[in-house]
Formats: C-alpha cells, structure tokens, sequence
C-alpha cells in the first residue's frame, strides 16, 4: 500500500516526531551527558513542542509540503538552541526548498530532498560519514531510500531509511567524536552513541510511520502563535557594527564591555552581545542574534565574533537564510576575546569592513608564545 505525500503526510510526520522526542528527551539528553553537555533531549523538546504553532497554522490547509518544511526549520533554528537547532533547521528548510509547490511530492522528488539535506547539513557542520555525528545515521539512510526506491514503493524505500538510520546511529559507538562537543573528549567519546544520531534516526523512523496514517493520528494541535516580532533599527550616522555571539549572556557581555573600555577614543562604535539563550541558559538564540545584529547595524557592516559550536552554525545558518535584515554581515575567524577588542578598535576609529575584518585576522595569528 502506498500513501500520498501530501500535507496531511507531512503534518503526520512532524506530529510523530513531536511525540517521540518528548518521549525520549530524557534519553536523548542522558546520551549527551555522556559526551556533550546533557542538553540534546531538553534542546530538540522545546524546539519540536513548540513548532506545533507553526504545524497548525498550516493543518488547516492552504499550504503546501514544502512551505511548511521551510517553516519547521526557520523555527527550529531559532529555538533549539544548541548545534543540533541550526543543522536540524538546514535539514528541513533544505527539504523544503527542493519540494517547492508540489501539493503532493513524487517519491523521487522526496530523494533529492533527502539527499540534498544531508548535504547541506555536512557542509554546516563540516561533517562526513564517521565523524560520529547525525550525519552517521543521515547519510545512510539518504542512500538507503534511493537504493530501495528503485526496487519498490515509496513506504518500503522509508522503511529501508529508517532501519539504515538506526543502523547508523548504532555504528556511532565505537567511533571516536571528530565534530561538536563530544571531539573535546577525544578518546572518552568512544563508547557512546552519539545524541544527535540518535536522534536521527528517531526523526528519519517518524518519517517513514507517517506511511501509516493509523498508527499516527493528527490530534488536537496548539493554538497558532502570531508572527515573530524582528526588530529593526534605522541607521544613524554609520560606522561598522560588532556583535558578539557567546554561550554564555555574562561572556558576551563582559566582552563588549571590555572591548569598548579599551576603545582610546572613549567614543566606541556599537557593539551588540548576543549571549546565551533568551532565559539565561547557557546555548546560541537565533532570535537575540538577530537583535544584537540590528542594534549594532549602522549600514557600514556588521562584523560577527562567535565563541564555538552552535555560536558558529547559528550564526552561518542565519546568513544562508537571509533572516539577519538588511545587513552586511560577516563572520569573523578570529579568537572570541581578542577579535572582538580589535574589530571594535579599529570599527570605532572609522575603519570600513575591509579594515575590521583584516584587524580580526591580525589577532587570528596573534602568537603568545
Ligand atoms: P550542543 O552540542 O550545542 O549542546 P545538541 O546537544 O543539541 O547541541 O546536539 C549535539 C549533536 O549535534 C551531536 O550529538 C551531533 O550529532 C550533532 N552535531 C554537533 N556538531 C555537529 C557538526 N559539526 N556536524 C554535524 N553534527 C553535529
Ligand atoms: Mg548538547
């Protein structure tokens, strides 16, 4: 038997997948206490929990597969919070990129998609086959799908998928972590399976349950949230921005602080610290670096100093997005504390973007020994 894929299709997915992360956070999140920073599970809850405003805006109809896979990502980017938010975010609006206005997509277009998420994912994130990351179990099941399409049906190339997604997520435990967090422990992160392919492959099987509109009934979803409020600023008289994207609010503020008391003018350019997530935690806001963008936007530029991880994919998801507003924003490859002193230095004695940029580079090969 086969199933259309159509919205209703797609709308079973993302509510399958919503109950299995709720399901298993806790799981989730005791995988990445073994080598992360026991957040995943908490992280992908309250993102997927709280795209059920998003999903029901669309469950009335009027939409098509590919609008709302778009709209799940640009959402899930903006609320997970840790590496997995942006890399999660790709994957979806990737996918719905490639469905376009299909109302109802071809099981070969639903490949491309897959195919071309997974590569988008290992572009972000730098990441291939054995890294030890979601890419463990995305790539195989990429692959698995279009080996069994061309021997059968659409629900058989899902199931093929999923089976090879948890495959590859179990494959993670021998591994030795080369990307995120857990490649800080080296040779402790083997042993373990790794949280985000892990969660993989629970997503990838969600995909192919939707097959079985019995076995996921679309329940009651929240009430649709309006739209998200970005501020913009006007800019005055201009010179370039700084904006500092740190885990922690106290580091991305003290560090602004810093840079601007060692600005000899006594006269700083702006300089906007995003820091942390929007309650305090400790993790990357998409939505507070979008702000700190627009505070720090004078129209010369806006130069972005990140700490590591999700600072960095947030931030380069964000600009292949196209959602940081009018500015010219570039991130730069420089060390968090000593970028973010000479951008402002040099920003603030008038410097264009070509200057603030080299400064960050000067402090980038900057040897202290
Ligand atoms: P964080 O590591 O910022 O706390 P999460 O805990 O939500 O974020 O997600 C961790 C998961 O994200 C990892 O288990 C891994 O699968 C995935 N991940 C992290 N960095 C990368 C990367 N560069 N490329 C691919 N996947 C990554
Ligand atoms: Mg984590």
């Amino acid at each position: 038997m086969t199933v259309p894929l159509d919205l209703a299709f797609f709308l079973r997915f993302l509510d399958r997948a919503t109950r299995v992360i709720v399901a298993e956070a806790a799981r989730l999140t005791d995988l990445d206490a073994a080598i992360g920073d026991a957040d995943h599970g908490a992280n992908l809850k309250r993102g997927f929990t709280s795209a059920e405003s998003v999903t029901a805006a669309a469950a009335d109809g009027g939409t098509t597969p590919g609008a709302l896979l778009t709209a799940v990502g640009a959402h899930l980017t903006n609320t997970v919070g840790g590496a997995s938010g942006p890399l999660y975010g790709t994957v979806l609006r990737r996918m719905g990129k490639i469905l376009g206005d299909d109302p109802v997509v071809a099981p070969e277009t639903l490949g491309r998609a897959l195919a071309a998420a997974v590569a988008s994912v290992r572009r972000l994130g730098d990441s291939a086959p054995g890294d030890k990351t979601m890419v463990d179990a995305l790539q195989p099941a990429s692959d698995a799908y279009a080996a069994a399409l061309e021997r059968g049906e659409v629900t058989e190339a899902l199931d093929a998928a999923a089976r090879a997604a948890r495959e590859g997520a179990a494959a993670t435990v021998p591994m030795r972590a080369r990307r995120g967090r857990a490649s800080y422990l080296g040779e402790r992160s083997v042993g373990h399976q790794d949280p985000g392919a892990t969660s993989s492959a629970l997503l990838v099987t969600a995909l192919y349950e939707a097959t079985d509109p019995e076995l996921c009934a679309v329940g009651p979803v929240a009430e649709a949230a309006g739209p998200e409020a970005v501020t913009e600023t006007e800019p005055p008289a201009g010179r370039v921005g700084v904006v500092l994207v740190s885990h922690s609010r106290e580091v991305a503020a003290a560090t602004a602080a810093l840079a601007r008391a060692l600005v000899g003018t006594g006269d700083p350019a702006p300089a906007a610290a995003a820091g942390g997530l929007p309650d305090g935690g400790v993790g990357t806001s998409a939505e507070l670096v979008r702000r700190a963008v627009a505070e720090a936007d004078q129209g010369k530029g806006v130069v972005v100093l990140c700490d590591m991880g999700s600072a960095v994919l947030t931030v380069k998801a964000l600009l292949t997005e196209g959602t940081l507003g009018a500015a010219d924003v570039r991130i730069a490859d420089a060390p968090f504390v000593e970028g973010a002193v000479t951008a402002l230095v040099t920003a603030s004695a008038g410097g264009d973007m070509a200057a603030v940029l080299a400064a960050t580079d000067d402090a980038r090969t900057y040897r202290k020994l």
